[in-house]
């Protein structure tokens, strides 16, 4: 269960800032990491740490075991059939190029159709744009409806014969919004395309089922998971990754080099070049321990009272917007609002002197800024080690800021 005991796992927590205990409401951004993670790793260089495949003593074999254990844990944590079917990228960004840079390349011809939301990352537009651009293809966008919401009438309406690619967000990192890819998986299917889910925000908050949702890439990063940074996972379905092309080449991806040609590993290797991210697999290993033992379904609903709560004493302020769908059932622990009269950036700093941290920006989603028709937005997001106190200091926040910007205007 969720109580007050979690936060102590985490040590970056207890802290003042600026004269006051942290709340740290950014995890959309990056999470903190529980000391699980940072002993696994200090014990991988402390113990184990060398390189991995190839060593025949005893360090080289510890860290490979290491290494491919990790692999196994997050097979199981996302249920994929097969360690083939998991590769280790440095993160969503990595995943999502991967995929655009060899399926799409090998796959979509010029007036094919590739088709995302206005509620993606950059990270799950640009990849795209360029693939797009490169290829002579039409890159389409699903509207929203009002409330920042996906009906499955505008996905129908979008996608068509000449779609090769549907790539769409499972948990908008600005609205929070939950979306129902499964169902859109099965339309894309239903048209011959692949089903790319950029999972970034999906993966830390809910139980993930690669097979139930029957998509055909998941991408997430491993920071966003109270994992480190530098790893994350791209999961593609074997025979649609046995047929692709690797994008990086070099050591450890090899299988036979000659003079003018040369032969890949099998997977998931071929795509893993270079020395791979050893210590990041390990903390990656233990941060899904962690959230496995506190349970997925655990945290979910821990997120959706925080998301009721945070809307709730939020809608006391007037003056403040909070943009996205309004039941708080229908979004992940994210809350993305505006204050009347005061821009985000100044809004995020006086709370800052408060000790509150928010993110405040255009979240790396400026079509989504445009269809919400603002600049920017201040953004609280919520994890397992936030509680209803944590709330009230932003609401506390929010007030103090309100009335000192009253009186600078
Ligand atoms: N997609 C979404 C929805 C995200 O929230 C993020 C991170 N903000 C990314 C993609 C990119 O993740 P990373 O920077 O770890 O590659």
């Amino acid at each position: 269960m969720i109580n007050k005991e979690i936060k102590k796992h985490f040590p970056i927590l207890n802290q003042e800032i600026n004269g006051h205990p942290l709340v740290y409401l950014d995890s959309a951004a990056t999470s903190q990491k529980p000391v699980q993670v940072i002993e696994a790793m200090k014990a991988y260089y402390e113990l184990d740490n060398s390189n991995v495949h190839r060593g025949v003593h005893t360090l080289g074999n510890r860290a490979t075991e290491k290494y491919e254990g990790a692999r196994e844990k997050v097979r199981n944590f996302i249920n994929a059939r097969s360690t083939e079917e998991v590769i280790f990228l440095r993160g969503t960004t990595t995943a999502i190029n991967l995929v655009a840079q060899s399926y799409g390349r090998a796959n979509v011809e010029e007036g094919d159709e590739i088709v995302i939301t206005y509620m993606e990352h950059h990270s799950n537009i640009i990849p795209w744009q360029q693939l797009a651009k490169e290829r002579g293809a039409v890159l389409k966008y699903i509207e929203l409806e009002e409330d920042g919401t996906i009906s499955l009438e505008q996905v129908r309406a979008a996608i068509t014969e000449r779609t090769k690619i549907v790539s769409m967000v499972y948990v908008s990192n600005v609205l929070g919004t939950m979306n129902p890819v499964k169902e859109v998986a099965e339309i894309a299917h239903q048209h011959g395309a692949v089903m790319v889910v950029d999972g970034a925000q999906a993966a830390p908050h809910l139980k993930i089922d690669v097979q139930e949702l029957n998509c055909d890439f998941f991408a997430f990063s491993g920071h966003k998971m109270v994992g480190p940074t530098g790893i994350g996972v791209l999961y593609g379905k074997k025979e649609l990754l046995n047929a692709m092309e690797p994008v990086e080449f070099g050591g450890e991806m090899i299988d036979f080099v000659g003079l003018y040609d040369s032969t890949w590993k099998e997977l998931p290797w071929k795509f893993e070049g270079g020395t791979p991210i050893i210590a990041g697999a390990v903390g990656l290993g233990a941060a899904i321990d962690f959230l496995t033992e506190v349970g997925l379904n655990n945290i979910e609903r821990h997120e959706h009272e925080m998301a009721a709560y945070a809307m709730d004493r939020m809608s006391t302020i007037e003056g403040l917007n909070i943009y996205g769908p309004a039941d708080p059932e229908q979004r992940a622990g994210i809350v993305t609002f505006n204050l009347d009269g005061v821009h985000p950036h100044d809004l995020a700093t006086v709370l800052d002197m408060h000790g509150v941290a928010v993110r405040a920006g255009h979240h790396c989603a400026q079509p989504l800024m445009k269809w919400l028709d603002v600049t920017a937005t201040a953004r609280a997001s919520f994890y397992l080690y936030n509680s209803e106190a944590d709330v009230d200091r932003l609401v506390d926040g929010l007030r103090i800021a309100k009335e000192y910007f009253k009186d600078v205007f």
